[in-house]
């Protein structure tokens, strides 16, 4: 009935989210509320781990993307589940290292890594930087010399596979700004080069193909076109590949017109290839490495909001406006992301109304959600929008000096807050008086 597994309908009619009553979550903590279900994060940390013992023997690590929602909290929740962590700024660094998060199975990403955030990086013995450029290649070398250390790397390569929705197409991506390209031998120099510095150590190959991918082949292709480079760089460099990072992308299920592969599938037949192709070159199987963002964290997040003025603009538009928006879920106005949502209070009527969901930003395109079929709205009634646990809260600005929502995490039917909700005093706090 829900997009989400975890989500089902109580007999005072309201929506439940793991054991909780989400209309009573609204009232105990206020709205906007981003609920997170620990539960279902921690399950889904496990289908990927089982699938490495599965398909690779567990020769492998799972890395939480924390881009997808980084803090505290989840930095804990990945290091208790055995997971390394794909960090990509010096903030999210900064957040795994507060959060007592193991160091050596840190991978530290980015196309434009400042020289501040590399030291950061290098005095905290991060496991892996995923070099990006020949630049960050120099800078990185010289602080490595100057801490003593030879650090481990690995590049970021575009295997030339432009993931889409339901198709691919090997073309275009060069035109990328991220990392180095095979196809004119870019990806073969920085190897090269890195091979022969004195304090880096390129140990492993890294791609990342796009996210919200729904197909298999596309990861294959990208598999296959990584091993047969590892395979060139034996050959011609001697140089052994030991870890390959295949990245993130697994698609969710956003509505019900979103269809994703079970993770376990891509895992199984990205191995066939993995394998096959390390047989026909004479290599070893590297040590495989994920980086699952939102397949993690999406579908256990909700957003709870009261709904405030209805606008029923007759022959046009039916307008229903909610205290939150763009500021806390900006996919809406950045991608015109469509999310499946319903009303709490009321999850178990029909959906008969078609209505736009509005947030309270000054923007017309601060929407949540455009033509939806809901439950009748009325003033006051709490609408949860669905699957909104990956890059919601990790993208929320202060836009029009809005607070950021709470963040609470159910457990086992037990809420905690992992977040507060910001205050006025927290948006002029950096303002000078
Ligand atoms: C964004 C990103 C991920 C995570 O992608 P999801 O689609 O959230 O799984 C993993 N690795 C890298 C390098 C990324 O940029």
């Amino acid at each position: 009935m829900f997009v989400s597994e975890n989500l089902s309908v109580n007999k005072e009619n309201h929506l439940v989210i793991g054991k909780n009553d989400t209309v009573e979550l609204a009232k105990k903590y206020g709205t906007p509320l981003y609920v997170m279900d620990e539960d279902l994060i921690r399950k889904n940390c496990r289908v990927y781990k089982e699938a490495i013992d599965k398909y690779y023997g567990g020769n492998g690590l799972v890395l939480y993307a924390n881009k997808a929602f980084c803090s505290v909290y989840t930095c804990r929740l990945a290091a208790e589940e055995g997971l390394g962590a794909d960090v990509v700024s010096g903030g999210e660094l900064y957040t795994a290292i507060k959060a007592g998060f193991p160091m050596d199975k840190v991978y530290f990403h980015g196309n434009n890594k400042t020289a501040d955030e590399l030291e950061m990086a290098v005095a905290n013995r991060v496991g892996h930087i995923v070099v990006d450029n020949i630049y960050e290649l120099e800078l990185l070398d010289a602080i490595a010399e100057k801490h003593g250390i030879v650090q481990k790397i690995m590049f970021r390569i575009k295997p030339g596979v432009d993931a889409h929705t339901h198709s691919f197409i090997r073309t275009g991506q060069i035109d990328s700004k991220f990392g180095v390209a095979l196809e004119n031998g870019e990806a073969f120099e920085i190897y090269e080069k890195a091979h022969r510095m004195p304090n880096v150590d390129p140990d492993g190959l890294h791609c990342h193909i796009g996210s919200q991918i729904f197909d298999v082949e596309p990861f294959c292709e990208a598999a296959q076109i990584m091993m047969d480079f590892a395979g060139d760089l034996k050959d011609k460099l001697g140089l052994e590949i030991k870890k390959l990072n295949l990245g993130g992308g697994y698609g969710i299920m956003y509505t019900e017109k979103d269809d994703p592969v079970p993770y376990d599938e891509y895992i199984k037949h990205v191995s066939e290839v993995v394998k096959s192709t390390a047989a026909k070159r004479g290599i070893d199987i590297p040590s495989i490495l994920m980086e699952p963002g939102r397949s993690i964290v999406a579908s256990a997040g909700i957003t709870l909001y009261t709904v405030g003025g209805i606008k029923d603009i007759k022959g046009v538009r039916k307008y229903v406006s909610v205290d939150g928006g763009m500021g806390d879920n900006p996919r809406y106005i950045m991608y015109q992301s469509e999310y499946a949502a319903v009303i709490a209070n009321k999850a178990g009527a029909p959906a008969s109304d078609k209505v736009t969901v509005a947030g309270k930003c000054c923007e017309s395109g601060d929407l949540l959600l455009k033509d939806a079929m809901l439950q009748e709205a009325e003033a006051g009634d709490i609408l949860a929008v669905l699957a909104t646990g990956a890059y919601n809260y990790s993208m929320a600005s202060n836009y029009n000096r809005i607070p950021r929502p709470a963040v609470v995490a159910v457990k086992d039917g037990v809420p905690k807050v992992i977040v507060k909700r910001e205050t006025y005093e927290d948006i002029i706090m950096n303002d000078m008086m």
